[in-house]
């Protein structure tokens, strides 16, 4: 089903495992299917090259592109384990969907992905922090300036190894009322390519102030807090966690959902409902604000630091055990170091 191109030539030895930066190393595979004349084609997996494009190429002029992440991970016993892939695929078409991208066949992405984590294994260490991060995309591919959906697409996979993405610096938010991430009946809840590159520019505005990160309001009110630069987030008020419900807005993230259900069962409280800043504010002022904290494949569980808003910083408490207790015990599952009572991890073979 998959034509299979072996690598003559693996660059793993080149590659200083100790010291890798996020992204910036790839494997030695590359998983590619191409959309033409109405249909997927046989997939194929080549050796990690680049690409070539027509400069007309669609997704260039209108970015008609959409992404997933996701990780494997390698136990004590060099078995390889993927998290919840099942939700990566479901998202990574619900996101085609919306950017008018035809949707990828299940077969093709889950025997694309098992070929090439089984040519690629040697790049997945074991130990806890090192992963494989999985990037599956696919974008506009046809020769054309015409502002109309492509009728040809390129679906890829590609993989880097990674270790522990922030090392312990500290996280200080800003609480943005200006800009906004997503629009209602806009595309926030995809990962489109373009979301991300919307949030560069205050994103870097925020850093020369000092902060690592944007936290989004609504973009009606900016009175709703929504999300945390590209992770989900989570508020510890008075022992409840609080998290935005999603909608149309905000990202429906695998790690949120894995960490409600987590907190659930260790029988913490959990609400999802919208949360005003004013509600975090006054809870901050009346010290029951506890703990504040991302989501996401990347960074599992980041604790925050400080939140800042309307020219006030808001401290937040040093020990954050609730967000420690849940990231171990999810970190646990994904490395087969504690049971999975959810059935989450896939073994690959
Ligand atoms: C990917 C992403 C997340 C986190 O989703 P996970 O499935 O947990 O990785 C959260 N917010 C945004 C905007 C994202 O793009």
């Amino acid at each position: 089903m998959i034509t299979i191109q072996q690598n003559p030539q693996s660059k793993i030895k080149d590659v200083s495992f100790d010291n890798l930066v996020f992204g910036k190393t790839f494997t030695d595979h590359m998983f590619l299917c191409r959309y033409r004349d109405g249909k997927w084609h046989t997939p194929e997996i080549k050796p990690y090259e680049p690409l070539t494009l027509d400069p007309s190429a669609s997704v260039l002029h209108y970015g008609q592109a959409v992404f997933e992440g996701m990780k494997a991970f390698k136990d004590d016993q060099g078995k390889v384990w993927l998290f919840r892939p099942d939700e990566n695929f479901r998202r990574i078409n619900r996101s085609s969907h919306r950017m008018q991208i035809p949707e990828f066949p299940e077969d093709y992405f889950f025997e694309g992905l098992h070929q090439l984590l089984k040519l690629d294994h040697e790049w997945i260490k074991s130990g806890i922090g090192n992963s494989l991060y999985i990037r599956p995309f696919v974008f506009a591919s046809q020769s054309t300036v015409q502002a109309a959906a492509s009728e040809e697409y390129i679906f890829m996979i590609i993989c880097a190894p990674v270790s522990t993405y922030y090392t312990g610096a500290e996280i200080n938010v800003l609480i943005t009322e200006e800009f906004s991430r997503a629009a209602n009946g806009g595309v926030g809840y995809a990962k489109a390519a373009g979301n991300y590159g919307a949030q560069f520019y205050p994103t870097s505005e925020a850093l020369k102030k000092g902060f690592q990160q944007i936290i989004w309001t609504d973009a009606d009110r900016h009175e709703y807090l929504e999300e945390a630069g590209t992770m989900n987030i989570f508020f510890k008020i008075d022992n409840k966690l609080v998290t935005a419900p999603t909608n149309d807005r905000i990202l429906d993230g695998v790690t949120r959902k894995s960490i409600i259900q987590i907190a659930k069962s260790k029988g913490i409280d959990v609400e999802e409902r919208p949360i005003r800043v004013s509600e975090i504010v006054e809870a901050h002022q009346q010290g029951l604000l506890q703990e504040v904290f991302g989501t996401g494949t990347a960074v599992v569980v980041l604790s925050i630091n400080s939140f800042s808003y309307r020219d006030t910083t808001y401290p937040l408490p040093k020990e954050n055990p609730v967000a420690t207790l849940l990231k171990e015990e999810l970190v646990g599952i994904q490395y087969n170091k504690k049971q999975d009572p959810f059935h989450w991890t896939v073994a690959v073979h």
